[in-house]
């Protein structure tokens, strides 16, 4: 029996990714600075990267460029002579504990999603991400589990625009309204979530909050955007089994 949210059945779930369903933080050493690394490899001085690359991130989230392309364009513009070398090295960097997240994900949260299928909800995923970041996806154990995934360097568009969760809610055939958008709440994807009209938003936080992404302080912040605030992924079949 699907469970009942505001007086209809749930019909949905849409997921985000990265500290939400996996995370990349359960396998990157806490010293592991990826605009560090890259600026490194690169022989380019770091402050100045640091600035262009979080500028950069923004644009490869609605872009399919590939990260290591615009690294290697920024040495260049500086006079430094790199290729192909450089290249997978700085893709290695930036992808490396992503892969693993993806393709490791934890039995529980896998678990999860086969139980909320047994709900009769449809399961879709829509990332802020750029292409290094899911290369994996193909190869991951959650990709069976879900019936649509959204990435934003593919459709163009990122959370919390409301494109975004109108791209995946399509792919699964779904209206906001019959459906709960689940996060950790990174980028304003919950109120995104909630003006979009979800029935329900959750904010998961226990990722968050093991990898040190976020305090205590910053996710009592973020309740306030959602309905329901779980440790995890693992809590919901609980949750929406009793509704
Ligand atoms: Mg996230």
């Amino acid at each position: 029996m699907r469970p009942v949210i505001g007086g209809g059945p749930l019909q949905a779930i849409v997921f985000d990714l990265f500290h939400t369903l996996v995370d990349p933080e359960d396998f990157r050493p806490r010293d592991f600075d990826r605009a560090e690394r890259v600026a490194a490899v690169l022989e380019v001085e770091e402050g100045p990267f640091r600035e262009y690359w979080e500028g950069e991130l923004a644009r490869l989230a609605v872009s399919p460029d590939r990260a290591s392309d615009a690294a290697l364009r920024y040495a260049r513009a500086r006079g430094r002579a790199v290729g192909p070398a450089h290249g997978a090295a700085v893709d290695d960097i930036l992808g490396r504990y992503q892969d693993l997240a993806l393709e490791r994900p934890r039995a529980e949260v896998v678990e999860a999603l086969r139980a909320l299928r047994r709900l009769g909800l449809g399961l879709g995923l829509l990332s802020n991400a750029h292409e290094r970041d899911v290369r994996s996806w193909e190869r991951s154990p959650l990709r069976p589990h879900l019936d649509a995934a959204a990435f934003s360097c593919f459709i163009g568009h990122a959370k919390p625009e409301a494109a975004a969760y109108r791209s995946v809610l399509a792919r699964l055939g779904v209206e906001a309204g019959r459906a709960a958008f689940v996060g950790d709440g990174g980028g304003g994807e919950l109120a995104g979530a909630r003006r979009h009209g979800f029935a329900l938003v959750v904010l998961v936080s226990g990722q968050a909050l093991r990898s040190g992404l976020r305090d205590r302080g910053q996710v009592e912040t973020l309740e306030a955007e959602a309905d329901l605030h779980l440790p995890g992924v693992e809590d919901l079949p609980g949750v929406l089994g009793e509704r």
